[in-house]
């Protein structure tokens, strides 16, 4: 059976737009994989009267109705009240839950004195589950009343997802009976409006699985989602359908349930005793910084220059004087030839290079903002890609990074490098 899940978020700093709702887009996200429909999300402030509205329009609609918020002694109770009394149900002083919030103040806060008002956090609507607070001191709870399971889970997003993924996921998994398996297939090198006119039919067809694109700078991810019986008979649904995918999209898929371009290129680095070092203009340092975020990377990478100044590009990195006065700093050949420098300079086996115009403006010979090229130098040549990638700064520095790892990626597949891309 499909269930609708509803997600109630308390709390006036919501409303005014001082801390983002991150814990509706955790919790939309748990739920989707959960295989539950998310229809509403609402955020209401510090007030019972407009709670209590919010939650009877939710209960007509919804069978799993999720609050985040207003559990903790500053606000009163004020979910825990209004919707107990909402459902009929009265509040009870739930003893264990008095002792580990007691405990919690003498172990974490260094034995300062508990706040009386803090027990009040230990009353709780009659017959729930209770759901013990590990990170924190407000306990969350669950109870079952007029068709709908209602959860309460506490704001601090440190509190609320863990307790979600301890506690709350594994109720809701076994109010559905059945598993529910995802695959994401990520995609480089088309457009998300691209994939999906070529997967709109295919998409609005399928049932179970489901298949479902979503678009991240520059990249698409495709989620192939199957709920089954048991784990095997959702992979067998799944597998099918992401042969079809992969048939369609070929080596523009660059790994399935992997977390990024720049982890796939180091897994293949070190799989194959690689190394790599970069050399960077327009970019800046982003794509020594994202293979440097990934633990492990010392394995494969052997350092980096950015080299924002023409002088810097010759006397760090060799490029020839004459190479940077006759085709200018943004050019094939003096990306190429950064890619060589580095690959020297830092004796790797490979090396990366990006220069480009990020913008605001066009540069000194007129490039347009967006123009890049990337290189790669590795032992069986040095090839470059050129690239438009659009008028922001942000977007041209994230896409040429990833462009960067893209052709390595590709060399280090053995599959073509596809230097036309994005012209
Ligand atoms: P506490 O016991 O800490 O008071 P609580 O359950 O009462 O917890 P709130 O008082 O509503 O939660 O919020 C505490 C803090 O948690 C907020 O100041 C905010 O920093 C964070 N928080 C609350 N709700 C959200 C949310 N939906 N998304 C992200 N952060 C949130």
């Amino acid at each position: 059976m499909a269930h609708n899940a509803e997600l109630i978020s308390v709390g006036t700093e919501l409303l005014l737009g001082n801390i983002l709702n991150t814990d509706a887009r955790f919790l939309s996200r748990e739920l989707s994989k959960l295989g539950m429909n998310v229809y509403y999300q609402t955020v209401v402030g510090d007030n019972p009267e407009r709670l209590r509205r919010a939650v009877e329009t939710a209960k007509g609609r919804a069978d799993i109705l999720i609050t985040t918020g207003g559990l903790g002694p500053t606000c009163d109770d004020l979910t825990k009240q209004t919707l107990a009394e909402t459902f009929g149900k009265k509040l009870v002083f739930h003893a264990e839950s008095a002792e580990r919030i007691k405990d919690y103040f003498e172990k974490n806060l260094h034995n300062a004195p508990m706040p009386e008002n803090n027990l009040q956090q230990a009353m709780l609507p009659e017959g729930c589950v209770v759901l013990q607070n590990d990170w924190g001191t407000a306990p969350g709870c669950i109870f079952e009343a007029e068709g709908c399971h209602v959860v309460m889970l506490p704001g601090p997003p440190r509190e609320c997802e863990p307790m979600f993924s301890a506690y709350v996921a594994p109720y809701l998994r076994e109010l559905s009976g059945e598993t529910i398996r995802s695959r994401t297939l990520k995609l480089f090198g088309m457009g998300e409006s691209a994939v999906e006119s070529l997967l709109r039919d295919r998409m609005n067809a399928l049932q179970n699985p489901t298949l479902a694109p979503y678009a991240k700078t520059g990249e698409v991810e495709l989620r192939i989602t199957a709920k089954a019986a048991s784990d095997a008979e959702a992979d067998a649904l799944i597998a099918p359908v992401e042969r079809e995918v992969r048939g369609i999209f070929g080596d523009l898929i660059y790994g399935a349930d992997v977390g990024s371009l720049e982890e796939v290129v180091l897994a293949a680095l070190k799989e194959r005793w690689l190394t790599v070092s970069c050399a960077e203009s327009c970019t800046g340092g982003l794509i020594a910084k994202r293979l440097t975020d990934l633990p492990g990377a010392s394995a494969a990478f052997k350092g980096g220059a950015v080299t924002y100044w023409s002088e810097n590009k010759r006397s760090l990195l060799g490029v020839p004087q004459a190479l940077l006065d006759d085709k200018g700093a943004v050019s094939a050949e003096v990306a190429k030839a950064m890619a060589e420098g580095a690959r020297s300079a830092f004796a790797s086996d490979l090396a990366l290079a990006a220069t480009g115009v990020a913008g605001p403006d066009a540069d000194e010979r007129g490039n347009p903002v967006g123009l890049v090229y990337v290189a790669l130098a590795a032992p069986e040549g040095t090839f470059c890609r050129e690239l438009h990638l659009g008028q922001n700064r942000d977007r041209v520095r994230t896409s040429a990074a990833h462009h960067a790892f893209d052709l390595v990626r590709r060399y280090l597949q053995d599959i073509p490098l596809e230097l036309e891309a994005a012209k």
